[in-house]
């Protein structure tokens, strides 16, 4: 028999789902038995498909079989599904294979521990009985192979594996009780768990259970135990019942069988569709982002059915990228059921039903964002994935840019773009945006400041993706849209005529004194310019008009991008300010050269930026205030 052990994230994960999910515990069935589902999902899907599975017998049912006896409380789940060989055992039942989950855990922090709420995002899965069972057994064969394999552990360190011998393909799952799961070794118990959480998958379930009959009278009275079985679930396609027959609560129900999810879905959208096309297509929205959103091996949420056998759930193709947060199936009627990945991914059936459950599903949002309460929940979770909707699918760009929101200098919360331009001055350039990582920095932005005095709007575009969506997105309708972080803007906020030729005739009489200013800031900038746009502060840093803004070059730099090249900021001067007026007639003094230090210091703060020498300001700054006390 040869010992392994367990992967230090499975460690991880059994510790967290023994210290979090207690109170949960009945779930280790529905777990089981959706793995066994899954497991006959994938053999039909052989048995239609390959030639050599085709005459092989398969008979599609789960069985459950328990122990009551007091010292030997046991549950046995079986399914004549996939089975799985000595390789397969290795990689699923002792390590995690999804990255997504791994860093889950990884990212996890004291009180964040115990809450079931975060575990329930992600399939707690096969470790999970480890909370009823002080050991665990598996006998298994995989359809297609002879020979059998038993796996055993007790869910601390690891697991033992040995050859075994099992008549027919399929997997023997058996739970020897703890404690704690004592209690569901009765009939009572189990049906209970699978009518509430397993009642929608699409195989038979059988619970077998020993009936007591008493024959005779007085001292001769014998107990007769016959052994019964019984099926507990619907077994039906639940999406096929008719729409006008479900009710929100069924739909809630068969969500959380569906998805492992604890939460009731934030929207369902069920589409029965006969004409051209025969399909039914049922979508979920959680309540919750799933927590592999951004992570590039998330897994899809959408599982393909041809005349509801089970086809993939491994197919990122069924929905656009950005909607990878909605989860459901997709039943074909028309597609063949052998189709592979390659016919998949250019099928133009598909691609229909795609098209239209797109649209369905952001209709659906948009009604959805008729209340404001309803759709702000919503979007704090999905805000993220709609903008990148909005960014790439240009196809749906009507629908999408109606479900985009951005903050706003004029909005509590968030704006629609359509309210935005409706508040819009009537010479109003184009739909003004300040992009940076902080709220409470950019509605303090200097950069800001004329637009606040002529009452412009602008959007606050926190987000880091909206550095690259909105000038994605170019224009709203006929209203392009315009960085305030770009040198050039605020130029055409002059009033025709006004101030230009001023400014000229002030840049000459300047010019001395913003080369010095230059000189002394040498390559820390790319240029000083005077400002047209500053009222209040002295400073600010802008990124020149072709330049990545610093917010994009530090997010290039997060994802990787090393070797961006280092675009130099320009610092913009306020003339009007009281210190830059002072600072004119000084020009020779060793204090201008602090001074000057410090305007691009303070901008660089102001930006939400570190300093490159924080000791050296700390000094700058304390010079001068000994001067100045
Ligand atoms: P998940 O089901 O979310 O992938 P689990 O931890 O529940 O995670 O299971 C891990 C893997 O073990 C499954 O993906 C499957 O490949 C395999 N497995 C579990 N139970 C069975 C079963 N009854 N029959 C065949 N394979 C199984």
């Amino acid at each position: 028999m040869a010992k392994h052990v367990f992967q230090t994230e499975v460690n991880e994960l059994l510790h967290l789902i023994i210290h979090s999910l207690y109170s949960h515990k009945e779930i280790f069935l529905r777990e089981l038995v959706s793995n066994a589902s899954d497991a006959m999902d994938k053999l039909k899907y052989l048995t239609l498909t390959e030639d050599e599975f085709k005459n092989i017998s398969f008979d599609p049912k789960i069985d459950i079989t328990f122990n009551d006896a007091e010292d030997a409380r046991s549950i046995t789940i079986k399914d004549s599904g996939i089975g799985m060989n000595e390789e397969d055992l290795i990689e699923h039942l002792g390590t995690i294979a999804r990255s997504g989950t791994k860093n889950f855990l990884g990212n996890l922090t004291g009180d964040a521990k115990k809450d079931s709420n975060l575990i329930g995002q992600f399939g707690v899965g096969f470790y999970s009985c480890f909370m009823v069972a002080d050991q665990v057994e598996v006998i298994t064969r995989k359809a297609g192979e002879e020979q059998a394999y038993r796996w055993v552990s007790d869910g601390k360190s690891g697991f033992e594996l040995e050859t075994a011998t099992k008549a027919e393909p399929g997997t023997e799952v058996t739970l020897f009780l703890n404690d704690e799961g004592k209690e569901f070794a009765n009939r009572w118990s189990i049906s209970e768990i699978l009518k509430k959480y397993s009642n929608h998958i699409a195989f038979p379930i059988y619970l077998e259970y020993e009936e007591s009959t008493f024959d005779g009278e007085g001292d001769d009275k014998k107990e007769i135990k016959e052994l019964k079985s019984e099926q507990v679930n619907d077994a039906t396609a639940f999406w096929k019942r008719p729409k006008s027959e479900l009710k929100k609560k069924d739909y809630q129900e068969f969500y959380k069988t569906f998805s492992n999810d604890y939460q009731d879905p934030a929207l369902h959208i069920h589409t029965q569709a006969e004409g051209t096309l025969d399909y039914t297509t049922l979508f979920f929205v959680p309540e919750k982002a799933p927590n592999d959103l951004f992570y590039a091996d998330y897994k899809p949420g959408v599982k393909l059915y041809v005349k509801r056998v089970f086809i993939t759930d491994d197919e990122k193709e069924l929905l656009p990228t950005y909607l990878r947060f909605v989860k459901g199936i997709i039943d074909s009627e028309d597609l063949p059921l052998n189709v592979s990945r390659e016919i998949l991914q250019q099928n133009r059936i598909l691609d229909n039903i795609r098209k239209a459950s797109v649209k369905k599903i952001l209709k659906s949002f948009q009604s959805l964002a008729k209340k404001d309460k309803d759709y702000l929940k919503f979007y704090e979770q999905f805000g993220r994935p709609i903008k990148e909707g909005y960014y790439q699918d240009k196809d749906n760009r009507e629908l999408l840019e109606k479900l985009v929101r951005f903050k706003s200098t004029k909005a509590d919360g968030y704006t629609t773009l359509e309210d935005y331009v409706s508040r819009m001055q009537e010479d109003q350039k184009g739909i003004y945006y300040i992009t940076g990582d902080n709220e409470a920095t950019l509605r303090r932005s200097p950069l800001i400041e004329m637009y606040q005095k002529k009452d412009i709007e602008v959007l606050i575009a926190d987000d880091e993706i909206d550095e690259i969506i909105i000038p994605g997105a170019a224009k709203y309708g006929d209203h392009d849209f315009k960085s305030v972080n770009r040198s050039n803007a605020g130029d055409e906020l002059k009033k025709d005529g006004e101030a230009d030729d001023d400014t000229e005739a002030l840049e000459k009489e300047v010019k001395p004194f913003i080369k010095k200013l230059k000189k002394v800031l040498g390559d820390k900038v790319k240029d000083v310019k005077v400002s047209s746009r500053l009222t209040d502060s002295p400073s600010v840093l802008v990124a020149d008009a072709e330049d990545p803004t610093f917010q994009m070059q530090e997010m290039m730099r997060a994802m990787g991008q090393m070797d961006m090249p280092d675009a130099k900021p320009i610092l913009e001067v306020n003339l009007d300010h009281a210190i830059l007026k002072k600072m004119k007639d000084m020009r020779k003094s060793k204090d201008f050269d602090n001074a000057a230090e410090l305007l691009y210091e303070q901008a660089l703060l102001l930006e939400g930026m570190k300093l490159e020498n924080p000791a050296e300001f700390v000094k700058r700054l304390n010079d001068v205030l000994t001067k100045s006390l």
